[in-house]
């Protein structure tokens, strides 16, 4: 193997295993080597700190181990704008999509050009980058050149919905230790993934254009590829945006499983896991998939026909062919819309079935969706039927993230308490009290006044506040974007299943983005209240109760919320308590008042008769509690 080293350290490896060669004939990996790592942690003191998402650190492991190569870093304006433009990159190869990293507007502001930044990974050095560019984003831009509008792409959604205002660009070089834990676990680099499969003496593996298939349509188009092939590989998706499987992803992912475990060759089937958007549809990432593929020693694609077709793309075969100029050696087989044909009496395409449209079945992924959110089964000729069965199960649950590989082994218990008969029993409904604010504004003294209060009275009643979970459950995680997203639904979920249990929950997080507001109101559903917890930041940094702020503005903690993070006030929450102007005592019984006029107190003539309290039935002279 040759090996020829170029800028900022990154690796041209021209590979002699016998497999496909990578596009542009070298893999090229950009990794800090091992003896500057040492140097590197005293250089990093002075560089810019930058934290980065699990979405980012996935892209920057696909640079970095090679998948993505002649990529060796996120693209500077001139790159990404090439590739909006004309879907190459400036030297004129074929590329299909954006690589690209987002940073906050303060960043964009404070980093220089030519300046090397130190990107971590909640506490973890995870990579350092050379600033060669910082440029500004437009969503409407880049979903326009993408094909559709913003809402067709999860990932310009996600940023968006951040406020992204600048990209930055230029070479990584990664610390070649694997940050975010389920890709430690799935997760394979390209160089890895070859060497698996001269280990087992292929040479000839395929790839079909289709993201944990499960479908019985994806059944016959993995059998038709494996019959040319020595074996497949299948790529799940993550998605975007998450860096860990989503919740509909990894449902998904688990009925893949459960297909080729059961109805196909296993020990000739890898899978590993990819960023989802990179198997949609649209000549773009078709063109992507097939360049990653490509540099994971994958010879064969099989590409179902009505992904190619995506609004206002170039040609799939057209652009395929231009990349076939630079080294794109990769053979794509264009495979006909497949359907169920009763008379056939199974998964046909026009070219195999001699019978008419009439005879022809087919269902949309969206009718899929529609049916199982409507509770309906699958019909058998769209799924194998446990398949379909766990699917419906998962969806029905709402999943809450459960579903893994084993997820057809787990069946829940129905309960033989309804939550109406918890509530009559305890004499109070139950209820999530979401407060959120700035740090200091006073959603713990609040929160654990009025539980003592309401305990008194004889509700059952409990404080879940960040700081508790942020030391057990939650302990794995950090403070970039994803992992405080995470936090909070690991948080809201944890809430949920109090509520179920028939509590009044006054949860305490600062909570800052009205997104992740909105994930904790679909969660929790018609139980939870927003309240305001309302301070300015001048009142909340003259408390300084634990002297955060003070940290903060010395630079010590990133990202602190109101100093170098946003929050994004309720536009319409519940109840708005200003701390400023109400004592804590004010501020309770506001809580009070709030709870007794929608019924959630006992005896505030709720919806059913509540029982008496303790204090009533101790009035009356010490009647016993049936
Ligand atoms: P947070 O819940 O945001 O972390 P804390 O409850 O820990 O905030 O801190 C709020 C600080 O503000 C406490 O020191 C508290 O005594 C003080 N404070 C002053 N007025 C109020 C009020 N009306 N409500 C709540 N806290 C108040």
């Amino acid at each position: 193997m040759d090996v020829e080293t170029t800028d900022f350290g990154a690796r041209a490896l021209r590979l002699d295993d016998g497999l496909i060669a990578p596009y542009g004939d070298a893999l090229l990996q950009t990794f800090v080597p091992a003896q500057d790592r040492q140097t590197l942690a005293e250089r990093v003191t002075v560089m810019p700190r930058l934290q980065i998402s699990a979405a980012d650190l996935f892209d920057m492991e696909l640079i970095a181990s090679g998948a993505l190569s002649p990529l060796t870093g996120f693209m500077t304006g001139a790159a990404y704008a090439s590739v909006l433009a004309s879907a190459t990159l400036p030297d004129g190869r074929p590329w299909g999509l954006p690589v690209t990293l987002a940073i906050p507007e303060t960043a964009g502001r404070s980093i220089r050009v030519g300046q090397e930044v130190a990107l971590y990974y909640g506490e973890d050095l995870v990579a350092i980058m050379r600033a060669d560019d910082i440029f500004p984003w437009d969503p409407e831009v880049e979903a326009r050149a993408l094909g559709g509008p913003v809402d067709a792409h999860s990932r310009i959604r996600a940023r968006q919905a951040r406020h992204v205002a600048y990209l930055l660009g230029g070479p990584i070089a990664l610390l070649a230790a694997r940050g975010a834990e389920f890709m430690q676990r799935h997760h394979l680099w390209p160089l890895e993934m070859r060497g698996q499969f001269l280990q087992r003496g292929w040479r000839q593996v395929a790839v079909p254009h289709v993201q944990s298939p499960w479908r019985r349509t994806h059944e016959y188009l993995i059998k038709c590829a494996l019959e040319y092939s020595d074996a497949l590989l299948l790529h799940d998706a993550v998605e975007e945006g998450s860096g860990r499987p989503g919740v509909a992803a990894e449902l998904f992912a688990a009925a893949s499983r459960m297909l080729i475990e059961d109805y196909l060759p296993a020990d000739r089937i890898r899978s590993n896991p990819i960023p989802a958007g990179l198997a949609s549809h649209g000549a773009r990432a078709i063109l992507q998939h097939a360049i990653l593929s490509q540099n994971y020693g994958i010879s064969l694609f099989f590409v179902p026909e009505e992904a190619s077709t995506a609004g206002g793309q170039p040609d799939a075969r057209d652009l395929l062919a231009e990349a076939r100029r630079f080294g794109l050696e990769i053979r794509a087989t264009f495979m006909p819309h497949a359907f169920h044909c009763e008379p056939c009496g199974g998964i046909a395409t026009a070219k195999s079935c001699p019978h008419d449209d009439a005879q022809r079945v087919t269902v949309s992924d969206n009718e899929i969706v529609e049916r199982l959110l409507q509770g309906e089964s699958l019909p058998p000729f769209v799924a194998r039927p446990e398949i379909a069965r766990a699917l419906a199960r998962g969806v029905a649950e709402r999943l809450g993230g459960a579903i893994h590989a084993g997820a057809r082994h787990i069946h829940p218990h129905a309960s033989e308490v309804s939550r109406e008969l918890r509530q009559t029993m305890a004499g109070h409904k139950a209820a999530a009290l979401w407060m959120t604010g700035l740090s200091g504004s006073g959603k713990s003294t609040i929160a654990h006044r009025l539980e003592r209060e309401l305990l008194l009275a004889g509700h059952r009643v409990f404080v879940v506040d960040g700081d508790t979970l942020r030391n057990g459950l939650n302990r794995d995680l950090g403070f970039s974007e994803d992992d405080r997203r995470e936090n909070l639904r690991r948080a809201a979920e944890v809430v949920k299943v109090l509520v179920e249990a028939g509590l009044i929950i006054i949860a305490s997080f600062i909570s800052p983005f009205r997104a992740e507001r909105k994930t904790v109101r679909e969660i929790l559903g018609p139980s939870f209240r927003e309240v305001y917890v309302d301070a300015s930041l001048e009142a909340c940094e003259e408390r300084d109760p634990k002297g955060l702020y003070k940290r903060a503005r010395a630079g010590q903690i990133p990202q602190f919320t109101g100093i170098s993070s946003p929050y994004e006030p309720p536009e319409n929450p519940d109840l708005r308590l200003d701390t400023t102007r109400l004592s804590v005592e004010q501020c309770v019984q506001e809580l009070r008042n709030y709870l007794s006029a929608s019924g959630t107190l006992r005896g505030s003539g709720g919806d059913r008769p509540g029982r008496p309290g303790v204090a009533a039935i101790a009035a009356r002279g010490g009647a016993h509690v049936q």
